[in-house]
């Protein structure tokens, strides 16, 4: 059964996110040969539409108003109704990112529709559209199904693979005047947590400190080796309480929950609730002084040492390799 899929593309500091692309990715499978329709809601966001469409958008649709440079989700709502309104669509796909947390429960109140949050895969399989999602802090995964109303889902970043990008593709950019009105919340002003290089939940790499580094000057060595495998750095909650770091940094059950390709913890115990944050990571590697820290159970290598002198080393050894490269 073909569909009609509305994916939103998620814009920050006037860029579209990975997860835009990935919820593109889930859109298509959804559609079953239907239509995925690119919805771009912001203050200055149309000339983005093209790269939707090169991404694997059918087509795109852009609401602008400047009540809508800043997310709210008083604003967003509005805009989102006013397209699905105008769209009728049979599925509609988002990131589970801070935006579609708040977002997509809001919606789905309004639509009194169903919602499959955080998932991790979307296939088509028996003739249904089933979606798959981690439960139990990342212990175990269910498989979800609709079985009435709109398919609408949230998708993990860095979970499924995009489609890819075909700059040749073209396609329609419309836009909808939708009057945003009465807002609940009006953002002044946004000022950012100081944070340098990759964004966090988007990492392919992930360094994270623990109790472990032992101080704010102890997240240097961690630094240099994100930067040398252009990564990003975490934290456990442990180095966040200890104000090592900031708290934007920790992963975990109250934290970001992070799914890159390599996550390297440093002097972290391994707590379930930072396992909930990382546990899904590709690769795992663990560096810990204690051979019967829990973090090597969840972990494909494991080296017991001290991280003062492993990242270090490992940091040498990646600069080598990418000078031979
Ligand atoms: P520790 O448990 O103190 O571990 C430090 C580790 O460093 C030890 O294993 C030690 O062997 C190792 N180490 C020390 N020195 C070195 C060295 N030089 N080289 C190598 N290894 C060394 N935690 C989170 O992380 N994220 C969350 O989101 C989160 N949410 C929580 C929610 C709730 C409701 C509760 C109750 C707790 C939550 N926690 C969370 C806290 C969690 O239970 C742990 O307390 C925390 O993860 C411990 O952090 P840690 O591993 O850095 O510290």
């Amino acid at each position: 059964m073909s569909r009609k899929v509305l994916v939103i593309g998620e814009v920050r500091e006037g860029s579209l996110r990975n997860v835009s692309f990935e919820a593109i990715a889930a859109a298509k499978t959804v559609a079953e040969g239907g239509e995925v329709v690119g919805v771009l809601i912001g203050d200055a966001v149309s000339a983005l539409g093209q790269e939707l469409i090169q991404n694997g958008a059918d087509r795109v649709v852009v609401v602008e108003d400047a009540g809508l440079k800043q997310y709210t989700s008083d604003g967003y709502a509005q805009a989102l109704l006013a397209v699905i309104d105008a769209e009728s669509p049979e599925g509609i796909i988002m990131g589970h990112t801070a935006l579609g947390k708040d977002l997509a429960p809001k919606l789905a109140g309004k639509l009194s529709s169903g919602l499959i949050s955080d998932a991790t895969a979307v296939e088509e399989a028996g003739g249904n559209i089933v979606f798959t999602r981690p439960i139990y802090s990342g212990k175990a995964f269910e498989k979800k199904i609709v079985t009435e109303g709109i398919i609408f889902a949230t998708v993990r970043p860095n979970n499924i693979t995009p489609l890819g990008k075909d700059e040749s593709k073209t396609g329609d950019v419309s836009s909808l005047t939708v009057a945003i009105k009465d807002l609940r919340t009006v953002i002044k002003e946004v000022v950012r947590k100081a944070s340098e290089g990759v964004d966090l939940s988007e990492a392919k790499v992930v360094i994270a400190g623990g109790r472990g580094v032992k101080s704010e000057e102890g997240f240097e060595p961690l630094k240099e080796l994100a930067n040398v495998l252009g990564g990003a750095v975490g934290a456990s909650r442990g180095a966040c309480d200890a104000e090592y770091c900031d708290y934007s940094l920790q992963i975990g059950q109250t934290g970001k929950v992070v799914t890159p390709d390599l996550y390297i913890a440093c002097g972290i115990s391994g707590a379930i609730q930072h396992l909930a944050g990382m546990s899904n990571s590709k690769v795992i590697v663990a560096i810990n002084k204690d051979p019967e820290a829990n973090i090597f159970k969840v972990a494909d290598y494991g080296i017991v040492g001290d991280l003062f002198e492993v990242v270090p080393l490992l940091t040498e050894e990646f600069k080598k390799l990418k000078v031979l490269s």
